[in-house]
Formats: C-alpha cells, sequence, structure tokens
C-alpha cells in the first residue's frame, strides 16, 4: 500500500471546493488516512517546498500558501502517488485535461499569473514521488498520527 500528500491549497478551501476534491480522491478508491487543515507560517511552506528553493517562482509560491487555510491530506491505496498526480492533473489548470481536478475546477493560466506575478492558482499540491510523500508527509502530520 502506498501514501501520498495532497494538499487542498487556499483558493481550494475559500472557493469551498474542500468536499468536491476529497469525493474525487475517494470516487477513485483512494483511502483518507488522515487529514487536517492548517495555516501554515513562511517558514513551514519554505521547507515544504525546499525542492523549489532556486525557482524564479519560489517567492510568490510562498506567498500563496503561507498564512492562509490549507487542508493536508494524507491518501493510501496502491500506486496513490502516480493515481493521485494523475486525478489532480497539469500544473497550468488552462492546460489540464477535462475530467482531472485542476482541468474541470481550475479557473487560472500561467499566462495569467506571470501578468499578476503570482503563483499559479491551482487548487491542489500532490506528492512528486514516493520518496517526496514520504518526507512531506512527516512534515505535515505527527508520526503518532499516522496509522501503519
Ligand atoms: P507543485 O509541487 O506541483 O505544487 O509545484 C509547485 C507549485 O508552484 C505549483 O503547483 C504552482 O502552484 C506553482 N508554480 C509552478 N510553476 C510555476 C510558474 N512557472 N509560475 C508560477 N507558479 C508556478
Amino acid at each position: 500500500m502506498e501514501r501520498t500528500l495532497v494538499l487542498i491549497k487556499p483558493d481550494g478551501v475559500e472557493r469551498n471546493l474542500i468536499g468536491e476534491i476529497i469525493k474525487r480522491f475517494e470516487e477513485n478508491g483512494l483511502k483518507v488516512a488522515n487529514l487536517r487543515m492548517v495555516i501554515p507560517s513562511r517558514e513551514f511552506v519554505q521547507a515544504h517546498y525546499a525542492v523549489h528553493k532556486d525557482k524564479p517562482f519560489f517567492n510568490v509560491l510562498v506567498d500563496y500558501l503561507a498564512e492562509k487555510r490549507v487542508v493536508a491530506i494524507v491518501l493510501e491505496g496502491e500506486d496513490a502517488v502516480s493515481r493521485v498526480r494523475k486525478i489532480v492533473g497539469a500544473t497550468d489548470p488552462s492546460k489540464a485535461e477535462k475530467g482531472t481536478i485542476r482541468g474541470d475546477l481550475g479557473n487560472d493560466s500561467k499566462e495569467k499569473a506571470d501578468a499578476e506575478r503570482r503563483s499559479i492558482y491551482n487548487l491542489v499540491h500532490a506528492s512528486g514521488t514516493r520518496e517526496e510523500a514520504e518526507e512531506e508527509i512527516k512534515l505535515w502530520f505527527e508520526e503518532s498520527e499516522i496509522l501503519e
């Protein structure tokens, strides 16, 4: 059984899409193993996105999530990491396929984000690899909260 971390980002929380987003994972047979709402500090978001620290969009990415409501979810299932990425869709919602969360519910694009000098608002984060998933789960949840 594999686990992955999903974040419902501040635009997903603000737009009342928490239920709709979780429903899509549950309907695909993924199990919610844990879930919490958090208001992360800037330092915490910087730690979460450490892999992007040299990217030009790092600071605006931290602005997007820091000090706002975020829902952190551990999802469990066979091939959870890649299945969740498929359900989420491409980074740029205007390019994401229909049937994916970002393709169906996203309302932003890289062009708009660049013009407004901010991060792409794309509703969710999903771990990229199994290793990243384990690290991210450890960052967002206490060891005692994770059921083996
Ligand atoms: P991810 O690890 O998939 O959450 O990727 C980091 C996040 O950074 C993406 O989900 C977007 O919200 C944002 N992002 C990625 N690429 C860009 C970009 N070129 N410009 C602005 N924001 C970006």
